[in-house]
């Protein structure tokens, strides 16, 4: 007889209700008319033409499943990175990924762990897999490898880290998180999300994938949504060793990836000169972005991604800053559900778009020191 027998309706399991829902970042301002959303780290370049193109060659022969494995898109991924196809998986967008990993490794009282101000999908799926999410300390706003090695104890099965860190935009030198691999114990898989890899130009950043190859316990989850984008379509993989490509795959569902989907990013893989394009625009301006908006006397915390978290001198001022910058139509991310509340999060934006925000912050500024 469980708790459950007798009840008036079905009942979802607990952990259910221990998930606060998803908040995405707001995408409108009403009775503005022109809209800059800055507030979902979107790519203000837009995907490659090419991935349009073949999007709308896939709507011949929508009647047809997909081809279940992603076999041509794993091949192209392996053949762009140097990895190998079979330890490869592609999901609708990786936050599938990152659920399914969690599913397969979380059992009720088994933790996953993460770090303060990481990336919220891991709370949600740790807890919707029946585990139970502990938190590890950051410094600076950035992953701490000893607090999150303070945190791993015997029921530990999983440690999330977002590498650069979305919202804080912070990373971690490779030899950092290799430092953290070397460091966990075997039978805890460490997934390092790297959505973000290809906007991280810093010298002593890597994704990870030479760290996955060398280890039976590491997993580098990437996207297709960031650089590339094509955040509607849904798809992202994972290159991971072999019985971790195994598990997931037991447990995912057969079509999890659609034609479209692997159509849009078999293309724009083969558009290397779309992805640099969106590099030099977000290298040139996450710094000038930066530069000017430091100069104003904002704390901006340096960017390994293709956004900036600027702090504000307490929660009401941001609240001040966001109210301000969308009556003018400029969306930013508030991030109080991240643990910073006296913050809000800048999705580097085009030209237009950028320059729109530096003034408007400026002009917000100026009627703070007046007021
Ligand atoms: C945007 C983002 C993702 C990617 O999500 P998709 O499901 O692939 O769209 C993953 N991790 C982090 C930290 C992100 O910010």
């Amino acid at each position: 007889m469980t708790k459950t027998e007798g009840a008036a309706r079905p009942l979802p399991v607990p952990a259910v209700f221990r998930i606060d829902p998803y908040v995405p970042g707001k995408s409108s301002a009403p009775g503005v008319g022109r809209i800059y959303k800055l507030s979902s780290n979107e790519t203000p370049l837009g995907p490659s033409p090419r991935a349009k193109e073949a999007v709308r060659a896939a709507a011949e022969g929508l009647e047809a499943y997909p081809e279940g494995t992603a076999r041509v898109l794993r091949m192209s991924i392996g053949a762009k990175f140097g990895l190998e196809p079979e330890r490869i998986v592609c999901g609708a967008g990786s936050d599938e990924i990152l659920h399914l990993l969690a599913s397969a490794y979380l059992g009720p009282g088994d933790e996953g762990v993460f770090t303060e101000h990481g990336f919220l999908v891991y709370k949600i799926a740790i807890l919707a897999a029946g585990g139970a999410p502990i938190v590890a300390k950051e410094t600076k706003v950035t992953a701490d490898v000893d607090q999150i090695l303070a945190k791993v104890g015997p029921r530990t099965k999983i440690v999330f880290l977002a590498n650069p860190n979305n919202p804080t935009g912070t990373y971690l030198p490779i030899a950092e998180v290799e430092r953290l691999a070397d460091a966990l114990p075997q039978n805890v898989l460490l997934v390092i999300d790297a959505a973000y890899a290809e906007y991280a130009t810093q010298a002593d950043y890597a994704a990870g994938e030479s760290l996955v190859r060398a280890r039976e316990n590491v997993v580098m989850t990437r996207t297709f949504s960031k650089i590339h984008g094509l955040a509607a379509i849904r798809l992202g993989w994972c290159y991971a060793p072999e019985h971790v490509c195994d598990a997931i795959n037991r447990i995912r569902a057969p079509f999890n990836t659609s034609t479209a989907a692997m159509a849009a990013g078999l293309a724009s893989l083969a558009d290397a000169a779309h992805i640099e394009a969106s590099i030099a625009h977000n290298d040139q301006w996450r710094d000038w972005l930066s530069r000017e908006i430091a100069a104003l006397g904002i704390e901006v915390t340096p960017s390994a991604g293709n956004f900036l978290l600027l702090r504000f001198r307490g929660a009401e001022e941001a609240r001040e800053a966001d109210a301000f910058l969308t009556a003018r139509g400029l969306i930013l991310r508030a991030v109080a559900a991240y643990g910073l509340p006296d913050c809000l999060r800048l999705t580097v934006g085009s030209e237009e778009a950028n320059r729109l925000v530096v003034a408007a912050l400026a002009d917000f500024i100026a009627t703070r020191t007046k007021g």
